[in-house]
């Protein structure tokens, strides 16, 4: 049995990984949401872990290991913000333990990983596992795919898209603009146009002099879907001037933009500016608060219905795609998997 928590006004969370987004999570737990207290965490590094803890004045104790920390009695529910190589591991150890488990993306870094997940959990036989796909908990994607559905452009034809962070961690590859920038996009589309990817091919341009060694920037991913839209989305993770996100839906009827963040105008010495946000933090600010504050209200009542499994599996499944395209210089089929009922009765992408 799946540990008693409904009925309950606290969820008590444990949070493995206390680097950029574990720390984000933790203040988001601590300082601004509801029906919430952080009891655990932990990290590779324990004194990470601690000093999370006495940061955000926390009333937790600091666990040796994450695994130590899912199977800790006072853990209701448990946030997995650790690098994604070690997702897999922890998210078995969770549905083992009957926990609740919110997982960053990626879902796992393998589709063998992703495939095991999706196993564990149909048998268990009820949805544990949420995956951070934030962006559907934004207002300004959920009107976009308002738009989409009431027909408002009539048919959809098109995408173009861009993804722009300032710079690029040094350790940047190639192959991570797919698995850590484009698997935003690769979530985000199947989501709004409820529609699956038939083909990619993965492009590289010019190269700019502003990105590490070895790291081709920027690229585009050239997408099909099934319904014969074609989306592209132009990846440049050190394009310099902040991060950026754009989205603009062409149908046949009309075109339909994602809004940047609304910022002061400021009119100074013969020129009007406003300020463009540096970082994702600030970018998707609200969403991550509300996709966390769901996730915890979900939980104390019993029931996910955010991102399952089966969507975090499919976007690692397609990047798979993407790097084979990467690696080839060519356009690459991607054939389409049928969804099983389990996740389709819980949380259909529609
Ligand atoms: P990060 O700053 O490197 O933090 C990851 C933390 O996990 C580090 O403190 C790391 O320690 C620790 N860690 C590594 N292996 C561990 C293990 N086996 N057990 C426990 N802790 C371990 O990375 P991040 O930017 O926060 O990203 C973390 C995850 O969130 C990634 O999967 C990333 O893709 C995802 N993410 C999602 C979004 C989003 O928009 N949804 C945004 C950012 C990140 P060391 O540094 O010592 O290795």
């Amino acid at each position: 049995m799946i540990k008693q928590i409904s009925g309950n006004k606290t969820l008590k969370i444990g949070i493995i990984g206390t680097g950029a987004i574990g720390q984000d999570h933790i203040k988001r737990c601590a300082n601004f949401l509801s029906g919430v207290e952080v009891v655990a965490v932990s990290d590779i590094d324990k004194k990470s872990a601690q000093n999370a803890i006495s940061t955000y004045g926390l009333d937790a104790k600091a666990y040796e290991s994450g695994n130590d920390l899912i199977q800790a009695k006072e853990v209701d529910a448990i946030i997995i913000a650790s690098s994604g190589k070690t997702h897999a591991e922890y998210i078995l150890s969770g549905i083992e333990a009957k926990k609740f488990i919110f997982c960053e993306k990626p879902l796992a870094t393998t589709i063998e990983e992703c495939q095991a997940i999706i196993e564990a959990e149909q048998t268990y036989g009820k949805r544990l596992v949420q995956v951070g796909f934030m962006r559907s908990y934004d207002r300004r994607y959920q009107e976009l795919k308002k738009i989409i559905q009431d027909k408002k452009l009539g048919q959809i034809l098109m995408i173009h898209a861009a993804h722009r962070n300032q710079e690029s961690p040094e350790n940047f590859t190639s192959e991570m603009v797919i698995t850590d920038t484009l698997i935003h996009e690769l979530d985000i589309f199947r989501w709004l146009l409820n529609d699956e990817f038939v083909t990619v091919s993965m492009i590289p341009i010019r190269k700019t002099s502003k990105a590490p060694k070895g790291l081709q920037d920027p690229q585009f991913a050239l997408l099909e879907t099934q319904s014969g839209i074609r989306i592209n989305v132009e990846l440049f993770v050190n394009c310099q001037y902040g991060y950026d996100i754009k989205c603009e839906i062409v149908g046949e009827e009309g075109v339909a933009s994602l809004p940047a963040p609304a910022a002061v105008s400021i009119c100074q010495h013969e020129k009007r500016y406003d300020q463009i946000l540096a970082n994702w933090q600030d970018w998707f600010l609200e969403a991550y608060n509300i996709e966390i504050q769901e996730f915890i209200n979900e939980c104390l009542v019993g029931k996910l219905q955010g991102p399952d499994a089966w969507r975090g599996y499919m976007a690692t499944y397609v990047a798979e795609f993407c790097i084979e395209s990467q690696k080839k210089g060519q356009e690459i089929a991607i054939p389409v998997l049928k969804c099983p009922d389990f996740y389709r009765s819980d949380n259909k992408i529609e």
